[in-house]
């Protein structure tokens, strides 16, 4: 058998990137040899094996046909006979089909590091439209590789395009979608994803929600960069820039959702966009399946922001509900990530990037007053069950008004 590093490991290291993890080929071989060698099988009918002592993964050389719709609609071929250039032919892009042997010899049958240098992303071969997901893929690797100077291929765009209209997009399940999307948020510019997705047509399919707010204007006063559209993706770019996590990147490409809905004869003005937006955050968390956390907060900043914006001006009882509907006392990282997505949503306005945030410090400043609000003395005061919750709550408003005249004054 022959062994090969195949795929992010060859292009990486070409790219004078840091190589994470390797994807190994196995041309030659069979299943019963690689069981022989101690290597454990990934799944029942599926030629990936995993290495007995590195965990690395390696694929037997393998050929697809499609032969449905979605993922499942695939069938393999593994066998000793498939060739190297056979197993690459299958992959998405030429700088993911190049493969290198022990002496660092490339075989690239497909020009990938021409394109590497030409700064392309390109498909390998017409059956690049086999699998929807690739339109994801392309995406996100145009995402993270922006900042080189790569783009995507026109010809491959096309196909982006063609595959968009298909209505094979549809197909696709949550899990694979997510996994590209997620991955796509953390990279470094993750707004040229939803980017790309917009111009090839998959972003009016994966998230018509975002896809509408491009084009809906806001008020310059407080917007500069006017289009809806333009702002979340500036909010995703500066996340990003402050390294925020995957929780916040989501609510941040989330947050304006209402504003699509907004009828055109109230722009630019979007009266209540935060409730109405909520049904459609819901919408996109469900398709998705995006997990547990980044659903709750992608709700909590759709309808708060405007809170977090305004904090300095709310009233203690304002202030309190905000702090009760945010649970603060038990969660306070996820009150530090909506702080955050506000932060961003204020920086993402042409102009505006390198403002000062002081909502942000108020608010923690807040959620510690309330929070020093202590038990016990009620406890011993002979409150209990709902009393006590009021006597509590009591106390947290008294606690808000002194913090709220302390800092006016
Ligand atoms: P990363 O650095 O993100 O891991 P990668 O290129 O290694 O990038 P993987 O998802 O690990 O990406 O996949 C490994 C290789 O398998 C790819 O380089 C590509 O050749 C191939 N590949 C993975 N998914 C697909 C797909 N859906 N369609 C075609 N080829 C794919
Ligand atoms: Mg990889």
């Amino acid at each position: 058998m022959q062994i090969y590093k195949v795929g992010g490991a060859v292009r990486d290291r070409l790219l004078g990137k840091p190589v994470t993890d390797i994807d190994w080929v196995v041309v030659g071989a069979t299943t019963e040899e690689m069981l022989a060698k101690g290597f454990r099988p990934v799944g029942a009918d599926f030629p990936v094996f995993l290495h007995p002592k590195s965990g690395e993964e390696y694929a037997l050389a393998r050929t697809e046909r499609k032969s449905g719709r979605g993922y499942g609609g695939f069938t393999f071929h593994a066998s000793p006979e498939v060739t190297l250039e056979e197993d690459l032919i299958r992959r998405d892009l030429t700088i993911n089909a190049m493969a290198e042997d022990d002496q660092q010899n490339l075989t690239d049958p497909f020009h990938g590091q021409r394109d590497l240098e030409a700064r392309l992303l390109r498909h390998v071969s017409p059956a690049f439209a086999e699998d929807p997901l690739r339109v994801l893929r392309v995406a996100r690797f145009a995402a993270r590789y922006t900042g080189l100077g790569f783009t995507v291929a026109p010809e491959t765009l096309e196909l982006m395009r063609q595959l968009s209209e298909s209505g094979e997009l549809e197909a696709l399940t949550a899990e694979r979608s997510w996994k590209e999307i997620s991955r796509a948020l953390m990279e470094d510019q993750p707004q040229v994803f939803i980017e790309v997705l917009r111009e090839c047509g998959a972003l009016k399919v994966l998230m018509p929600e975002v896809d509408a707010l491009f084009g809906v204007p806001q008020p310059e006063a407080h917007h500069p960069e006017i289009d809806t559209g333009v702002h979340t993706l500036s909010v995703l770019e500066q996340a990003a820039r402050h390294k925020q996590p995957l929780t916040v990147r989501w609510a941040c490409l989330l947050h304006d959702l209402g504003k699509g809905l907004t009828p055109e004869e109230e722009w630019p003005r979007h009266n209540a966009h935060e409730h109405k937006g909520l049904k459609l955050i819901k919408a996109v968390n469900e398709r998705f399946k995006a997990p547990k956390d980044c659903q709750e907060l992608a709700l909590l900043v759709g309808e708060y922001h405007t809170h977090g914006h305004r904090a300095l001006e709310l009233k203690p009882s304002t202030l309190l509900e905000l702090l009760q509907s945010f649970d603060v006392y038990r969660r306070p990282q996820r009150f530090e990530e909506f702080i955050a997505a506000c932060e961003m949503d204020a920086r993402g306005r042409k102009g505006l990037e390198q403002r000062s945030y002081p909502q942000a410090d108020y608010l923690r400043g807040a959620a510690n007053a309330a929070r020093t609000v202590a038990v016990q003395p009620l406890l011993e005061k002979g409150f209990k069950g709902p009393e006590l919750g009021e006597a509590i709550k009591r106390e947290r408003l008294k606690a808000l008004k002194a913090y709220k005249d302390a800092a006016s004054a």
